[in-house]
């Protein structure tokens, strides 16, 4: 069976009915594929579930903490009705340190897979202090889908795809069904595109991209409000929409 990362970012599990849409969709996928499931949202239900304000460092490390355990209850309640069963696993930048590490991560990923179980990954963002993250979703998920031998990242955004420029400024914008390679310049627009307008969501994607790019792996982005076009990519092998990020 092949193995995939599928990586959810918050904006799309805001609400109960979308986040059940992507646990079915998870659901038919682990009919296929080996999957290993990344998701964001740990500080947005902690807001959710606290009054402690989204503010500095130690808050944010506070909110993660209230909110992780309250997502996995989300998470399991859903997953429940489809039979399946969960593991967490929180991670930080330390746990890709060395080969010995990701061994012992990969070899918990094999034991889970085996055991039909999911695996329900994050940044251990109540421990996450600037040294010692990854400090994005995007970049962990690539970590995971190389040191754990998957041949695919799936990363279900708030965007459906890769565009010629953000589509949220550019109405002349157009999507880029294929891309075998991130240049030097794309990395540049995109990280003023970041600054400037606090956007800089692309710009951890191209790099996720381009990580696994060079470890001759394959990434693709689509939608996660819409799943019709990752169902269609992942279940029927064909691509209707989104970007993949494929070497030539
Ligand atoms: P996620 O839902 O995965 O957390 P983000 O919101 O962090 O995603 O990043 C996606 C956002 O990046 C889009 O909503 C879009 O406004 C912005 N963006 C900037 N430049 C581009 C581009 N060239 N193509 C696609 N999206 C872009």
């Amino acid at each position: 069976m092949k193995r995939i990362v599928v990586k959810v970012g918050t904006h799309v599990i805001s609400e109960y009915m979308r986040m059940a849409k992507l646990c079915e969709f998870l659901a038919e996928l682990m009919q296929k594929y080996e999957v290993i499931f990344v998701t964001s949202g740990a500080i947005a239900v902690g807001v959710e579930n606290s009054n402690v304000e989204k503010k500095g460092v130690i808050n944010r490390q506070i909110l993660a903490g209230i909110g992780q355990p309250f997502l996995m209850a989300k998470y399991n309640e859903i997953l429940a009705k489809f039979g399946i069963k969960t593991a967490q696993i929180l991670l930080t930048a330390q746990d890709f340190d060395s080969r010995k590490r990701t061994k012992h991560l990969n070899d918990l990923i094999d034991g889970l897979c085996e055991h039909k179980i999911l695996p329900v990954i994050n940044e251990n963002d109540a421990v996450g202090i600037d040294e010692i993250i990854v400090g994005d979703n995007d970049r962990l998920s690539a970590y995971v889908a190389h040191f754990c031998g998957a041949d695919m990242l799936v990363l279900l955004s708030d965007i459906d795809g890769y565009y010629t420029g953000d589509p949220k400024r550019d109405e002349n914008a157009k999507i880029r069904p294929f891309v075998s390679e991130i240049t030097a310049q794309e990395f540049e627009v995109n990280a003023d595109a970041g600054t400037q307008f606090g956007t800089g969501g692309i710009l951890t994607k191209l790099k996720a991209a381009n990580f696994l790019l060079g470890n001759g792996k394959m990434m693709f982005l689509a939608s996660g409000f819409d799943l019709g076009v990752a169902r269609e990519f992942l279940l029927e092998n064909r691509q209707t929409g989104g970007t993949l990020f494929k070497g030539n």
